[in-house]
């Protein structure tokens, strides 16, 4: 066949190199200038016999190829897609490409937020347990490049985004879950209905024995004509069967049995958020034969992950807190109810038709003091100003400083922006490492 993938970021690179591996001819097709990537990166290429292109795509020859693969970073309205399209040339995603060439069980997981720690946490129970699981996707290694060698029996926790969800075809996960939806990348799917219709297709081709995952609580998440019966949901409150927490106890009902698990303080990771995930992760791996001692000792002795709600240091009985992955309102909503003292929070950073008046009420009991940063700085300070005192900076350092000389003993200062980091940083790992190196070095 003749295989056309358009990026050559992760995704791309690793379509291209499994494509040729079984036997394609292969052409990448970047947008970017070639000094933009690594020299490694054109030597493999050309040591593969892979053909490529860079700071363009060439059309004219489109009509050449059987098949295009899409990395999730190419906007919909490239016009090389849209000249793919008239020209009737099947475009699938970089999952799924891999998935047609992977025969491993495979989990699942998309929603808004708690993707990453989610994935995370349930490779790490099965690891835990004696299973063998890696993860994939979206959380930064591409599907496509584990597909090569993977061990048959390995399960397979793959983190999948609105953009890889986007142009599937046959990819059906044996269990797939919707941790949640709320407003986000809204400039890239124009409406908040096709961005819900976009996560909903992780279950379009799924059949009878697969299992689909729900958070209960989230009304988008409800009342869908569901294609799947074999459906468990997870939740706070009480649903007729799934996961749950009943006074501070994690239960599980299926059919007529109802077990205890273990009490959410044992939870290693903070925030109700959190509970959400481990009850998430606790239904995806129940059919992996994990027993509720497994449970214990994996929810435990999980750390969490790097930019989530991430301790940095204690300094003078003050605690910083990097949440830098935060890019979103909804994950700062949960930040902002994950401490039971003043919090000094530091947000901004560019803005996606962000909403704050969700975080009114959480401002009012928990924040002390706001510092804002970048571009949304004045859209934060218009909305917050009746509520709250706010300090405006251009650099992060000047508003880690505000923020420390803010706090007193017992405070928490919080870095949760709401935002993305584009307009100051390469993306939210710099945002979050830049912030934990100042930190790091207050005295
Ligand atoms: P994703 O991969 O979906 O972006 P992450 O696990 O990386 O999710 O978390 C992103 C941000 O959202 C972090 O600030 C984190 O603390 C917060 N978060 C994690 N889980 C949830 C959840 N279930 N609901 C809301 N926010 C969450």
């Amino acid at each position: 066949m003749n295989i056309l993938i358009i990026g050559a970021s992760k995704s791309g690179e690793a379509a291209a190199k499994l494509a040729k591996k079984l036997g394609n001819n292969v052409y990448v097709s970047e947008f970017k200038p070639q000094n933009e990537f690594d020299e490694k990166l054109i030597i493999e290429f050309q040591k593969l016999g892979i053909n490529f292109e860079f700071g363009g795509h060439t059309f004219d020859n489109i009509t050449n190829y059987d098949l295009i693969i899409v990395s999730p970073g190419v906007p919909r309205t490239a016009e090389i897609l849209k000249i793919a399209e008239q020209n009737n040339i099947k475009i699938i995603s970089e999952i799924e490409f891999a998935y047609q060439n992977c025969k491993n069980p495979i989990i699942a997981i998309t929603g808004t937020n708690g993707k990453t720690t989610t994935t995370t946490l349930i490779a790490h129970i099965l690891n835990n347990s004696g299973k063998k699981a890696v993860v994939a996707g979206n959380i930064g290694i591409a599907f496509s490049d584990i597909v090569i060698d993977i061990d048959p029996q390995t399960i397979v926790v793959l983190e999948v985004s609105s953009y890889q969800l986007d142009r599937i075809d046959k990819f059906h996960p044996n269990v797939a879950i919707i941790m949640n939806i709320t407003p986000d990348h809204l400039k890239y799917h124009g409406t908040m209905e096709d961005y819900v219709e976009t996560k909903w297709k992780i279950n379009s081709n799924q059949i009878e024995k697969d299992l689909l995952i729900l958070n209960y609580d989230d009304s988008y998440l409800l009342n869908k004509n569901l294609l799947t019966q074999n459906v468990k949901y997870f939740s706070l409150t009480e649903p007729e069967m799934g996961a749950f927490v009943r006074q501070g106890m994690i239960v599980l009902k299926e059919q007529h049995k109802e077990e205890e698990i273990m009490p959410i303080s044992q939870i290693g990771i903070k925030g109700q958020h959190n509970v959400y995930n481990s009850l998430a992760a606790i239904l995806a791996t129940r059919s992996f034969e994990i027993t509720n001692e497994n449970y214990r000792d994996a929810l435990s002795s999980f750390a969490g992950v790097n930019h989530r709600l991430e301790f940095t240091r204690e300094l003078n009985g003050i605690r910083f807190y990097n949440d830098s992955k935060a890019t979103n309102v909804n994950s700062t909503w949960f930040a902002l109810n994950s401490f039971d003292t003043p919090i000094i929070w530091i947000a901004g950073g560019r803005g996606d038709n962000n909403d704050y008046s969700l975080l009114d009420d959480s401002v009012k009991k928990n924040v002390k003091t706001i510092v804002t940063i970048g571009e949304e700085a004045d859209n934060i300070g218009k909305h917050f100003a009746e509520m709250k005192t706010i300090y405006n900076y251009e650099t992060i350092e000047q508003a880690i400083f505000e923020a420390y000389n803010l706090a007193n003993e017992g405070e928490i200062v919080l870095f949760s922006p709401a935002c993305k980091s584009f307009d100051m940083f390469t993306n939210f790992e710099h945002r979050g490492d830049v912030f934990k190196i100042i930190v790091n070095k207050l005295v």
